[in-house]
């Protein structure tokens, strides 16, 4: 299989923006990158804004036929049936969403969700032909205790189980500890967890598939730091948080080659 690795720049808008305040943001975000002629060999874009906007955001995104992927921040392990308050990856196909968020570690800790439940969240997730980008990463408690590496490298391989290694999947390392924190991990960490993440797929899905995989670095993402994280040869991409609430800021970390130099 070829390696294709286009870096991947994802934003999670959280539980932030209305469904008109995300029309503004996507619009301004498409503004801001074809004003910079960003080529999407050089990133691929995405957005992750709450349930509530993806049909708006899918309206904009084919009426204009924009540049920029989407995509929901959790789906439920069912398909259909008594599971109020959840949704369905049906559902979130049926919107356009290529990509759906699993095991963020806000749902992991707000939400209690196990590494059992995001492995059936990633399986649900890929049998309606959407691409899973699984979070994994340790608390500081796990860093201090383990090192960075073994409780990412063991949530990965659970919520591998059972996936085929012909579906398409994204592995974001996320250390808890550099979310929202403002305290990012070092790049040097970042590929220390990333080559590790890349062995395990490797062992389970096979070395095409490992080589191809995306494997991102979330936690205090900026303009000022991508460049650094994108020099890793495991680090692929970048899934943001806060930053990608400001367009000025989401974009220059999109045009990370143009703005850092890297
Ligand atoms: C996140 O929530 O996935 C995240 C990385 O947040 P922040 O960029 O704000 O640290």
């Amino acid at each position: 299989m070829a390696v294709n690795r286009t870096p991947f720049i994802a934003g999670n808008w959280k539980m932030n923006l209305d469904h008109l305040q995300a029309i503004a943001l996507v619009q301004k975000l498409a503004f801001a990158l074809a004003e910079a002629k960003h080529d999407p060999a050089d990133a691929e874009v995405a957005v992750f804004p709450p349930f509530t906007d993806l049909r708006s955001v899918q309206t904009l995104v084919d009426a204009d036929r924009l540049p920029i992927a989407y995509g929901g921040q959790d789906v439920s392990s069912h398909d259909s049936g008594a599971y109020t308050g959840e949704i369905s990856g049906a559902f979130l196909a049926k919107l356009g969403a290529r990509y759906v968020i699993i095991g963020h570690s806000e749902r992991r800790t707000l939400h209690a969700e196990s590494d059992e439940l995001v492995n059936a969240k990633v399986l649900a997730a890929q049998k309606h032909g959407i691409v899973p980008v699984l979070c994994v990463g340790e608390t500081a408690e796990d860093l201090e205790a383990h090192g960075a590496s073994a409780v990412p490298v063991a949530q990965l391989r659970r919520a591998l189980e059972g996936v085929d290694p012909a579906k398409e999947i994204v592995v974001a390392y996320e250390p808890v500890w550099a979310i929202g924190s403002g305290q990012a991990a070092t790049p040097e960490q970042a590929q220390q967890v990333g080559a590790a993440l890349r062995a395990v797929l490797a062992e389970v899905l096979g070395p095409d598939v490992a080589a191809s995989t995306r494997i991102l670095y979330g936690g205090s993402v900026k303009s000022s730091n991508i460049a650094s994280f994108l020099r890793e040869p495991d680090v692929d991409g970048a899934l943001v948080g806060g930053a990608s609430l400001d367009v000025d800021e989401f974009s220059a970390i999109v045009r990370f080659k143009k703005h850092v130099g890297a």
